[in-house]
């Protein structure tokens, strides 16, 4: 989609991916060409690369309270997922802590690397929701003993936006000696992340959630945890991954990530006061219902329109030029019930009958009121059909 086609629609999936900033763009593009040596090359090329990871390792570092050490450089998500819980799982097997505890609403890079665990041996306790989709201390409570490993519970959930207490979980998780992660990639862009603040022994976010490009993560890990070897290979990220690191990738997140961090507070104003327009809107549209509680960030809409099926009311608006999700992006070719609607009580008729709005920084006032103006008719149509 070129800066054209995204400016003619009206994109509301900014949970899903947003585009790359033009600033953080600028200071990429040098690493396609100019300075497009390898990191790991000793000569003046490689040095002016590795000297580039460096500074966006301290840039990053500095901006969530950690060292430099503790941060390392991942494809996106996913990986940094992957690898939190098999490090959090690994780092205590031999003082025979063989269960980990897992928020039935984490993202599938979560859960599939838990039941990945599960078929290794490890005891997996999934930790439910109330119906406002939080996970309350006392559910905690009852997930976590001395053989707890790990917890993770995410900072904010990618369908509904509901936040998490994860300072008091974490201090759960540490009372019983476990180690505690958070998967932070829906809540970094709108919450300033601080990993001694929050008490995250084990953290990941991912750089195109907020304007940096795709192909960039992050995973925090607190010195002193063993860590897991994830790619062989190379020496690269210490040893523990190897492959040849993608420069450009790696500057454009820590570009992105610090003036996300300085726009933080304004962005999210402005995203707030779209956000309470468009439920006010909704809110006088027949047959809704809003899924998820406060607190919440202030970007995520999951509403319900009851009797319309979610996937046949996103092609009818997507043909009018409006981008939404019906469940997570990374399911979105499937037609499964969301698994964080259906662990909030919601049945299966009413999961697929729900959507998620998510807006971003350049979205408009004009653009909601149009939004909401084809939703009605579109819902209209959908309902008389
Ligand atoms: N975790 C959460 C909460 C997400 O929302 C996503 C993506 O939507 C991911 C992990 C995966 O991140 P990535 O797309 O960078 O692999």
């Amino acid at each position: 989609m070129d800066e054209k086609t995204y400016r003619e629609k009206i994109y509301l999936d900014h949970a899903a991916t947003t585009p790359v900033d033009e600033e953080t763009l600028q200071k990429m593009l040098p690493y396609f060409r100019e300075n497009f040596g390898n990191a790991d090359s000793p000569h003046a090329m490689g040095r002016r690369a590795m000297n580039a990871v460096d500074e966006a390792r301290d840039t990053v570092a500095s901006l969530i309270g950690a060292r430099s050490g503790e941060v390392f450089f991942t494809s996106g998500g996913t990986e940094s997922d992957n690898w939190a819980v098999r490090i959090g799982a690994y780092a205590q097997k031999d003082k025979g802590r063989t269960e980990i505890a897992v928020s039935a609403i984490e993202h599938h890079a979560v859960i599939e690397s838990a039941k990945k665990l599960e078929a290794e041996g490890f005891c997996v306790r999934w930790i439910p929701v109330n119906e406002g989709g939080m996970v309350e201390l006392n559910a905690v409570r009852s997930c976590v003993n001395d053989k707890t490993a790990l917890v993770c519970v995410m900072a904010a959930n990618n369908e509904t936006g509901v936040l998490q207490p994860i300072k008091e979980i974490a201090t759960l998780a540490h009372e019983c000696g476990a180690l505690f992660f958070t998967d932070a990639v829906q809540a970094a862009p709108y919450l300033p992340i601080d990993v001694k603040e929050l008490s995250a022994d084990i953290l990941s976010f991912s750089s195109h959630k907020f304007y940096g490009p795709k192909g960039g993560g992050v995973l925090y890990v607190k010195s002193g945890v063993k860590t897991e070897r994830l790619i062989v290979g190379g020496e690269q990220e210490k040893g523990l991954r190897g492959g040849t690191t993608n420069v450009p990738a790696v500057v454009g997140l820590a570009a992105a990530y610090r003036k996300n961090v300085a726009t933080m507070s304004e962005t999210n104003a402005k995203i707030r006061a779209l956000r309470e327009r468009f439920i006010k809107g909704l809110s006088n549209l027949d047959g809704v219902a809003f899924n998820g509680a406060e607190p919440c960030l202030p970007s995520i809409v999951n509403v319900r329109f009851q009797g319309v099926d979610n996937v046949s009311l996103l092609y009818k608006m997507d043909l009018q030029g409006v981008c939404f999700a019906a469940g997570s992006a990374c399911a979105s070719s499937s037609v499964k019930p969301s698994h964080v609607l259906l662990a909030m009580g919601l049945t299966e008729e009413a999961a697929k009958e729900s959507v998620r709005f998510s807006l971003g920084k350049d979205n408009t006032e004009e653009e909601i009121n149009r939004a909401l103006a084809l939703l009605k008719d579109t819902l209209r149509a959908l309902r008389a059909f």
